[in-house]
């Protein structure tokens, strides 16, 4: 566990703001005992920063308050959900204060009415998914963590699913933000409107800002009608450029999967020796497509995409018929993260998307890459929209981690050169801000920092992520 070394002056700033917030917002809401720091150290990453205080506020009040007292200190802030984060988002890289979102967990309200629900940035997005469900309603959204991560570090990273292919990433459902600035203003932006042009777009500014700009506090996000029905396919291939070329003809006789997922071999093999799941060795890779709508819609659809399957040389295809067999298709899937440690100890998994028609090309360069390095490199991912889970495997002998860094920095390259994006899901967090200008312009950078030194000219948010220099 690293300890943010700091100045005298820095000690004595942190002790007056401690005392400050244990007075203004209450010694039951600020946490300073190790034992309770210790907690507050780390995110998905497995990186560990010890912060100086811990602050779970109840409310907008406590929020703005603890950001006057930090902003007057100029103590490090950072904002924490379910510190599932993959990029190092929630961790105190500079000590500070650590924020505990987690208390404001109320639903506000739902309005099927309008389409729309309100909710606090600590409520968990599978519990969002579930009670609109009740009325019908559906929040498409849906990362892997979906039952644990929060909406505010949904916003945050701007988090992806696997139903972004037809329904879009979290960005397309806000319409509405409270944010706390850190001076400890209050701003609201958007509205509960599915349409608004008045003025520039401050929502889509925030969302993906990673605790780098201000503190959400109420989130408005919008809601379309359930669907139905969702079936399956399950289709095998014994050469992975025909799984590719299959997900291509699919979209291509305009059919829109709910998921549009894929498996390369390792990844396969990885998943066959943790469940012993019956995928036979002759599989180089995996689709796995869920369709959704109505009876009718998905019948029409399914003969489709079996059809195509068929055509691009898959030797089986299987369609889900109960829910039961649609989760026995899925287990492979789920078991994905879990069974990639049986391949090597440590993982990088990063998250990159190019534009789909470059799927080919990433993946024979990153396969070309693999041959050259010592080193397992496992393709997942959302087919559809370009956003493969890249996951370099390394274990503990010598130079290995250092040669899993030299693979990422040779991935990432690679993607840029594509037209690609160095990150479709997780964001830039500490763990990918080196590569932000490989993507980034210079002249776009300086705007990006532009906006981030107007809204916190103290540096106060969430230092050291997004941002190297
Ligand atoms: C097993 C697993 C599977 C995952 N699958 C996916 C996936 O499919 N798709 C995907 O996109 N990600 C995925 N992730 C990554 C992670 O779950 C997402 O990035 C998620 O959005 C983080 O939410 P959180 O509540 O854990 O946020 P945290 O990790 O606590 O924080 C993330 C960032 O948000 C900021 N933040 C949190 N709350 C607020 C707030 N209220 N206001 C301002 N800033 C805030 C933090 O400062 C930090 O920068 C996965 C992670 C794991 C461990």
């Amino acid at each position: 566990m690293k300890i943010f070394n700091k100045t005298k002056k820095e000690v004595n700033k942190h002790q007056k703001a401690l005392d400050e917030l244990i007075r203004v917002v209450g010694q039951e809401r600020v946490l300073s005992a190790i034992e309770d720091r210790i907690c507050y150290s780390y995110d998905g990453t497995k990186q560990k920063v010890l912060p100086d205080i811990v602050v779970r506020p109840g409310d907008t009040n406590d929020v703005s308050n603890t950001l006057k007292i930090a902003n007057k200190y100029e103590v490090p802030i950072c904002a924490r959900g379910a510190g599932s984060g993959l990029t190092g988002g929630a961790v105190p890289l500079m000590g500070g204060i650590v924020f505990d979102l987690k208390n404001m967990d109320r639903i506000v309200e739902i309005c099927p009415e309008d389409f729309v629900a309100t909710v606090e940035p600590g409520v968990v997005t599978k519990h969002l998914q579930d009670e609109v469900a009740k009325f019908d309603l559906f929040y498409p959204p849906d990362p892997s963590s979906a039952a644990f991560s929060t909406i505010g570090g949904n916003v945050a990273e701007c988090a992806g699913g696997i139903t972004g292919l037809k329904y879009g990433v979290t960005r397309d459902y806000i319409l509405a933000l409270e944010i706390v600035l850190p001076d400890g203003s209050v701003i609201n932006t958007g509205g509960k409107t599915l349409r608004s042009d008045s003025g520039y777009d401050l929502t889509r500014l925030f969302t993906g800002s990673e605790g780098t700009l201000g503190i959400f506090t109420k989130i408005t996000v919008r809601l379309i009608p359930k669907p139905e029905k969702i079936r399956t396919l399950a289709a095998h291939f014994s050469d992975k450029d025909d799984a590719i070329d299959a997900a291509d003809s699919i979209i291509d006789n305009n059919v829109l999967p709910r998921t549009l997922e894929f498996l390369d071999q390792m990844t396969i093999t990885a998943v066959r020796g943790h469940t012993g799941t019956d995928i036979g060795e002759d599989v180089k890779a995996l689709l796995l497509i869920d369709l959704d709508g109505t009876d009718e819609s998905i019948n029409h659809e399914m003969s489709i995409v079996e059809n195509v399957c068929k055509e691009s040389n898959a030797f089986w295809t299987k369609v889900s018929e109960t829910a039961k067999e649609r989760d026995v298709i899925w287990a492979a899937r789920r078991s994905i993260s879990p069974a990639l440690y049986n391949i090597a100890p440590h993982k990088i998994n990063e998250d990159i998307c190019v534009p789909r028609s470059k799927i080919k090309e990433i993946l024979r360069r990153v396969d070309q890459i693999k041959e050259e390095q010592p080193i397992y490199i496992a393709n997942f991912g959302h087919i559809g929209d370009g956003n493969i889970h890249v996951n370099i495997m390394y274990n503990d002998d010598p130079g290995q981690k250092e040669l899993a860094e030299i693979v990422v920095n040779k991935v990432m390259r690679e993607v840029v050169e594509l037209g690609g994006s160095i990150s479709g899901e997780h964001g830039i967090g500490n763990k990918k801000s080196q590569f932000m200008e490989l993507e980034i312009p210079p002249h776009e950078y300086e705007i990006m920092k532009r906006f981030k030194s107007f809204f916190d000219p103290k540096g106060i948010m969430n230092p050291g992520k997004m941002f190297i220099k």
